[in-house]
Order: C-alpha cells, then sequence, then structure tokens
C-alpha cells in the first residue's frame, strides 16, 4: 500500500489517489485542481488550518504541529 508522500495519508483505493492516479505518490488532499501537487505553503496552510478544526488549538501552536508533522514526510523532507 502506497503512503501519500505529502501528508502520509494511506491511499487504498485510485480515488485516493491525486486524479485517481495510482501512479502518483501524492493523494487527493494534496492536488491542486488542476492536479498537480501542492506546494510545502499550500500544505502548511491547510494542515494548520484542519488542526485548528479538529483540536482547536491555537493557530501559532498548530502550524508548529504541522510543521512538525510535515518534517517526517518524504516529499518535505530536506
Ligand atoms: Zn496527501
Amino acid at each position: 500500500m502506497k503512503i501519500c508522500i505529502a501528508c502520509g495519508m494511506p491511499m487504498k483505493t485510485s480515488q485516493d489517489f491525486a486524479t485517481g492516479d495510482e501512479k502518483k505518490d501524492y493523494c487527493i488532499h494534496c492536488a491542486r485542481t488542476d492536479g498537480t501537487m501542492q506546494s510545502y505553503n499550500e500544505k502548511l496552510e491547510s494542515m494548520t488550518g484542519f488542526i485548528v478544526k479538529t483540536q482547536g488549538l491555537d493557530v501559532n501552536v498548530a502550524q508548529s504541529a504541522a510543521k512538525g508533522m510535515l518534517s517526517k514526510l518524504p516529499a518535505w523532507r530536506d
């Protein structure tokens, strides 16, 4: 099973992949509407928003948590 290189989500079916293409290394949530992968900043912003919404954290706290999560993923490891 593949894991999205940009957010770590397991991709089980073709619907989980960007544009439904199982050759892609990133998931539907990490793709822009044109099918290309989102940038680090776009991903950081959406993940920060997600953490604020789901965990009710302060934006600054959520952003550093998001940075920590992203830093472990292959797309952003450098
Ligand atoms: Zn993803």
